[in-house]
């Protein structure tokens, strides 16, 4: 398994400006590459930045998480009042 194939999928910010423009020389080894944030010219191996962007991600993941949990809640709620509005238009007779 190559992990590097799914460097696309996911975008790498600088964990210092959050940039997420990088330069880097194509002519090394990946295992050399020295990436370089445009932005604030950190500069970064592969490897260092994909984990400094390990917990950013984490973070995304989990925010997306509770935003959608909360969108179901909301819904749910909005569906219980209209169920419970409308059985108040019952009248026995
Ligand atoms: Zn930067």
């Amino acid at each position: 398994m190559k992990p590097e194939k799914y460097d696309r999928n996911v975008t790498l910010l600088c964990p210092t400006c959050g940039c997420t423009e990088f330069s880097y020389d194509e002519g090394l080894d990946e295992a050399m590459q020295v990436i370089t944030c445009t932005s604030c010219d950190r500069e970064f191996s592969r490897d260092e930045l994909i984990r400094e962007n390990t917990e950013n991600i984490e973070e995304n993941v989990s925010e997306i998480k509770e935003e959608i949990t909360r969108d179901i809640t909301d819904e749910l709620r909005k569906t219980l009042k209209k169920a419970f509005s409308g059985s108040k238009n019952i009248r026995f007779k």
